[in-house]
């Protein structure tokens, strides 16, 4: 006997599957990445047509049998189209680059309702806020606390910064932050300005309902997103990527 769901979700990705199908992976809210077939989805009446698509936000009710990897689609109606992120080239590339580190991250991992609702504020918030590659900053600085490594981004070691060198050091090992006049420089290190550290430090205290009110961006945006990447993929058995970004020449 197949169980019937009913969870909000958001496409991540569809293929063809044999004549007239396709096989749609939704991230949900309930119960983590689901692979379904949607049955007839090519023909012309069908009632899937046109709700499939990437980055559309769904509700969708699923027969779920957990002896079978591929479930089926019952019915799918969609909430929100996200239509600025698919008519902007500016934004668009951010928005996959989000649903890239979904797919990655929770391909294995229960579902978690909270994550799930973080991640449609991550994409609703890259459609107004004035530079969405600080959106896709602060989700790795998340994604890290979510994995469980999340950087100790408060004070130098030595408490106050006063007596702190202009360089720091982000500790690969434990998330930690030193300067060369207050710790011991081990060799998994990364280096920052201390101006990029005080601006992911007051980043990862933000409130993530919030994030579309900062205006400032920082210079070295794409560095310190990197250097994050970096830092989650230190602790990763899979290295975490962002190839949407590339799009962008990044
Ligand atoms: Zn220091």
């Amino acid at each position: 006997m197949a169980d019937s769901i009913r969870t909000k979700a958001i496409v991540l990705n569809s293929i063809r599957w044999q004549d007239s199908s396709k096989i749609v992976s939704l991230f949900t809210e309930n119960a983590g990445i689901v692979k379904v077939i949607a049955r007839g989805a090519f023909r012309s009446n069908s009632p899937f047509a046109g709700k499939l698509e990437s980055m559309l936000i769904v509700e969708a009710i699923i027969l779920v049998k957990e002896s079978r990897s591929l479930q089926i689609l019952k019915e799918i109606e969609v909430t929100d189209t996200l239509s600025r992120i698919k008519s902007d080239m500016n934004i668009y590339p951010y928005g996959f680059a989000i649903l890239e580190i979904v797919s990655q991250l929770f391909n294995d991992h229960p579902a978690d309702p909270v994550f799930y609702n973080f991640i449609v504020t991550m994409l609703e918030s890259i459609q107004k806020i004035k530079n969405p590659a600080v959106v896709i900053l602060y989700l790795l600085l998340k994604v890290a606390s979510y994995l469980g490594f999340k950087p100790n981004l408060q004070t130098c070691q030595s408490g106050e910064m006063q007596n702190c060198d202009q360089s720091v050091f982000l500790s690969l090992d434990d998330g930690s932050i030193f300067c060369k006049n207050c710790g011991i420089i081990g060799s998994n290190i990364l280096k920052l300005k201390r101006e990029e550290f005080y601006y992911l430090k007051n980043l990862q205290n933000w409130n993530h309902r919030r994030i579309t009110d900062i205006i400032n961006d920082h210079p070295n945006l794409d560095n310190l997103t990197q250097l994050m990447l970096n830092y989650i993929n230190f602790h990763l058995e899979h290295e975490l990527r962002m190839s949407a970004l590339h799009m962008l020449g990044k």
